[in-house]
């Protein structure tokens, strides 16, 4: 039976419930489909400050290196937001992205049936499904080159470069090409090619790239039409790629279209099978220790790590058709409508992994 070293790392506020809640759900998954998770539970954000006095201890970085993939919950809280930047518990987040290469993020724009009614977007627009992926580059770009503050003509002025590589390019473009190959074959290559000359870089780098892809049908977009195009007409993408900071702006938008944020799920891979998969919504101190928060967005990204790191494309798809079919019958109250059950964070972890088949 094949072994999957998981490093959980389940952080503050709702994390430890969501991500216990996840466990089940994998476990389960595994009986059914025959494999085996191996948990090694480690600290970071809050908790890790508290415990180690810093939010990304060295023994969680090397544990994180040492496993097939690396399950987050979410980090942060109002007790630590007076600390020192890079003392505070989202410094975390950003050390464990940088130590560990994690330079794709994905993050999937997804409606399951059952909650058609929840997207802000029309459902004459949606149509019957809708399943859109965005590739985000997440360690170049204008976030990462060059910057100051400068006097132009006797006044002040600020400045940020956008500034990519080939190779940059040609590794995010490849995860947007297999990842094109494993769903509906397309792929949307989103940049700013008629203005900015590092769009230009980009778009022949894919370009040269597709003589290696003829099985995937690749356009390009500009990022302004992009935006435009998501809310008018979203069915017609499948895979987006796209650089840093146009990723980070389209994806938030892509994935609203689903109308739930404890529904969103994310992976950030390094290149080969690794990953740290987690929800895109933070810790919610709100509601954190009454048992209500929605599990699904972790379950749906340890689905992702299913299939994405270990190939376990069946288990995957059952845990999404779990998902989907607890919806038909139970809410938590983030998505609750009447008709339905209302349920807590533990009944819909139980839930869902007792429709796993
Ligand atoms: P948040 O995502 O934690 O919460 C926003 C709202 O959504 C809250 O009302 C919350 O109750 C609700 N919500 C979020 N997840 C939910 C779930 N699974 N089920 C039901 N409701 C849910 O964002 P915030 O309030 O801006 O941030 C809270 C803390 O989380 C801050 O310390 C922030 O820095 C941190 N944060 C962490 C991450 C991360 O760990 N990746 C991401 C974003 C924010």
């Amino acid at each position: 039976m094949e072994n999957y070293r998981i490093t959980v790392l389940k952080g503050d506020g709702i994390g430890p419930e969501i991500v216990d809640e996840t466990l089940k759900v994998l476990d389960r998954a595994g009986e059914v489909y025959g494999f085996r998770m191996q948990y090694d539970f480690r600290l970071m954000g809050g908790c890790a400050i508290d415990a180690a006095g810093v939010p990304l201890p060295a023994d969680t970085v090397e544990a994180c290196r040492q496993s097939d993939s690396v399950l987050l919950g979410a980090v942060g809280g109002p007790q630590w937001d007076t600390m020192p930047g890079h003392l505070r518990p989202e410094a975390g987040l950003l050390g464990i992205r940088g130590a560990l290469g994690l330079y794709a993020n994905l993050r999937p724009a997804k409606i399951f049936p059952a909650l058609k009614a929840a997207s802000p977007i029309k459902q004459s627009i949606i149509g019957d499904s809708l399943d859109i992926m965005v590739v985000r580059e997440l360690t170049g770009g204008i976030y990462f080159g060059e910057r100051g503050r400068c006097e132009k003509d006797g006044v002040r002025a600020a400045f940020d470069t956008e500034f990519y590589t080939v190779p940059e390019i040609v590794r995010i473009a490849k995860v947007g090409f297999e990842m094109a190959r494993k769903r509906g074959k397309k792929l949307c290559s989103v940049d700013k090619a008629n203005v900015l000359e590092s769009s230009r870089l980009w778009r022949e780098t894919v370009v040269a790239l597709s003589a290696d892809y003829p099985d995937v049908e690749l356009s390009h977009m500009y990022v302004d039409n992009c935006a435009m195009q998501l809310v008018r007409n979203p069915a017609q993408f499948d895979v987006i790629v796209t650089s840093n900071m146009f990723g980070d702006i389209l994806s938030d938008e892509a994935s609203m279209i689903s109308g739930s944020i404890g529904m969103l799920a994310s992976a950030s891979l390094a290149g080969g099978s690794f990953g740290l998969y987690e929800p895109i919504h933070g810790s919610a101190p709100d509601i954190a220790g009454r048992g209500v928060a929605n599990p699904l967005a972790t379950i749906l990204s340890a689905a992702m790590m299913l299939k994405y790191s270990f190939g376990l494309e069946a288990a995957a798809a059952a845990v999404e058709r779990a998902v989907n079919a607890a919806l038909e019958s139970a809410r938590t109250p983030d998505i609750f409508e009447e008709g339905y059950r209302k349920v807590g964070t533990a009944e819909m972890g139980a839930l869902v992994a007792s429709l796993i088949a």
